[in-house]
């Protein structure tokens, strides 16, 4: 392999400024107190994750918090349904909220529809923290769906109200709307996808055909991680998915190629380094 591959990292790419927000909230107390509980992985990206968990991070699920009294607990950007807030006060836990202020803006807005008695439908991943904490605001009525298809054999309201998680296609959100009211229902749209990911999409794919090859690194638990990498691999087929350096094949670069690295809004800047470096390595 070549002395001549040439790599350059997308300086967009790295965290969205809830991710940034809630690391920096999490370390604060990390360096202050040395460990810390985190409900949820922080981030979807475990090579961080690792990094956090060295300095005392200690990540816990619901079942936990529910064991847990007289502690400090982070909640993190996606953030949480009411249920939570509920329990952390029956158990005396200091909640540490970087919810990400575009998430409680959203959540805060599907509540009001609630409580105006607006059906809802909400567009999102089944089983995703930021959609069960969405769920939570509507006592869980609102409909998730991922899939217009999963709506073909459900009787829907005549009218309602559409949201949708932050990290979803814009395009994707559009031609559904359009396809519910081709149906006949009467549809409100609220478009609340999070700009810090569908600003990507036009500044990525302008990235991703500059160069022969692009590597997309994100963890594979990450859904802003998988639309981006689609939007990398349309701009350009030679895109290829690691999670870290040693998903690498040499196999796919040659000499002389270009190689662009770039990442999801949950990929931290300093993996995307680590992949640079072991590109230019092998
Ligand atoms: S992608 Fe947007 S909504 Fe999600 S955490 Fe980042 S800034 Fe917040």
């Amino acid at each position: 392999m070549g002395k001549n591959l040439q790599v350059t990292i997308d300086k967009d790419s790295g965290f969205c400024f809830g991710v940034v927000y809630a690391i920096d909230m999490a370390e604060e107390i990390l360096e202050e107190e040395g460990y810390l509980y985190c409900l949820g992985d922080i981030v979807h990206n475990d090579e961080e994750v690792a990094r956090l968990k060295a300095k005392g991070l200690r990540i816990i699920g619901h079942d936990d918090l529910a064991h847990l009294s007289n502690e400090k607990v982070l909640i993190r950007a996606h953030g949480e349904a009411p249920q939570t807030y509920r329990t952390a006060l029956e158990n005396n836990i200091t909640l540490i909220d970087a919810s990400c202020p575009v998430v409680l803006k959203l959540q805060n807005r599907i509540k009001t529809s609630h409580d105006n008695e607006e059906k809802i439908l909400i567009f999102g991943k089944h089983g995703h923290a930021e959609v069960i904490g969405l769920q939570g605001q509507t006592n869980n009525e609102a409909l998730v769906f991922q899939d217009i298809d999963e709506l073909n054999n459900v009787v829907l309201p005549s009218s309602f109200t559409l949201y949708s998680q932050t990290t979803k296609s814009v395009d994707k959100f559009y031609a559904i709307k359009a396809e519910l009211l081709k149906r006949g229902y009467d549809v409100k749209a609220n478009d609340t996808i999070c700009r810090q990911v569908s600003n990507r999409y036009e500044d990525l794919g302008e990235f991703a055909r500059q160069y022969d090859k692009i590597v997309f690194v994100s963890g594979k638990k990450s859904s802003n991680g998988k639309v981006l990498y689609d939007v990398c691999k349309d701009a350009n087929p030679n895109s290829y998915f690691v999670s870290d350096p040693a998903e690498l094949q040499a196999a796919n670069f040659q000499q002389d190629n270009t190689v662009g690295i770039c990442g999801a809004t949950s990929t931290p800047m300093w993996l995307m380094k680590d992949v640079k470096e072991a590109l230019e390595k092998l």
